[in-house]
């Protein structure tokens, strides 16, 4: 089923008195439990894409519906609130709690929407053991290597339970073997739990083990398969 709609979305930003037309048009639809992969060389605009499907930044022009909710339709807090219940945010270089631990970090997700302490932590150490690390709750970010942390940030984006996880560049700050090994673990959770996956990449050995790529360039979506 159907669970995002972009219809002629485009975003322009203004950088003093000059425009950056950085998305021209784009009309994409992603269902429910799709695995995409958003490729295109920098600059071409995966992240302002990523940041419109996050709801992090709203389009200068065209449609950008939710479950069939127009988004643009929705106050900034019943956004906010349509954020924090169906969308989970992986980034490039993890933005994990350098002072908490990998199960700190996590339940973090879980307490700031007010659920009992001990839920949250339980639920933390469900997700984390899910992704690999029940041997490393205690570590903190510096103690963990990339692929650890970048498998507490997926944890913590997914602990929530999303219909989408939206992850910007997941694998850049990897090396090549740890990048696959992040690849391979989403598409697993993509399978096991049924979340909708929508990644950007330009790393070819990424976009060449992904079914479904939406390449863009210069702000235009130019192949989808
Ligand atoms: P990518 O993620 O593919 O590298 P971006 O979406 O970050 O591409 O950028 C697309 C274009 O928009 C680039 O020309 C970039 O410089 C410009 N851009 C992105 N964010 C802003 C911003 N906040 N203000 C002005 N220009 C921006
Ligand atoms: P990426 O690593 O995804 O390509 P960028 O390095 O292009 O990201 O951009 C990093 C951040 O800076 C983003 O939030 C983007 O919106 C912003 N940004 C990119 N280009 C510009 C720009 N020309 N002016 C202002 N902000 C920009």
């Amino acid at each position: 089923t159907k669970l995002i709609d972009f219809e002629g979305v485009s975003k322009t930003y203004q950088l003093g008195n000059q425009k950056v037309q950085a998305l021209k048009g784009i009309d994409l639809t992603i269902n429910s439990g799709d695995f995409m992969a958003i490729a295109g060389p920098s600059g071409s605009g995966k992240s302002t894409l990523l940041n419109l499907l996050a709801l992090i930044d709203t389009p200068t022009n065209g449609q950008i519906t939710y479950n069939d909710i127009d988004i643009s339709t929705l106050s900034d807090n019943q956004k906010t609130m349509y954020r924090n219940k169906e969308i989970g945010i992986v980034f490039q270089n993890y933005n994990l709690i350098p002072v908490l631990d990998a199960l700190e970090n996590v339940a973090f997700a879980l307490q700031v929407q007010g659920i009992p302490n001990h839920v949250c932590l339980s639920r933390a150490e469900k997700i984390l053991k899910e992704v690999g690390l029940g041997t490393h709750l205690h570590h903190r970010p510096a103690n963990l290597s990339g692929g650890q942390k970048q498998r507490v940030a997926i944890a913590r984006a997914l602990v929530t339970n999303p219909s989408v996880v939206i992850a910007d560049e997941p694998t850049a700050a990897l090396d090549s073997k740890t990048g696959m090994e992040i690849l391979d673990l989403m598409k697993e959770l993509n399978y096991t739990k049924h979340t909708t996956f929508i990644f950007s990449t330009h790393d070819n050995r990424i976009i060449n083990s992904v079914q479904h790529v939406v390449q863009i360039e210069d702000g235009l979506l130019i192949n989808q398969y």
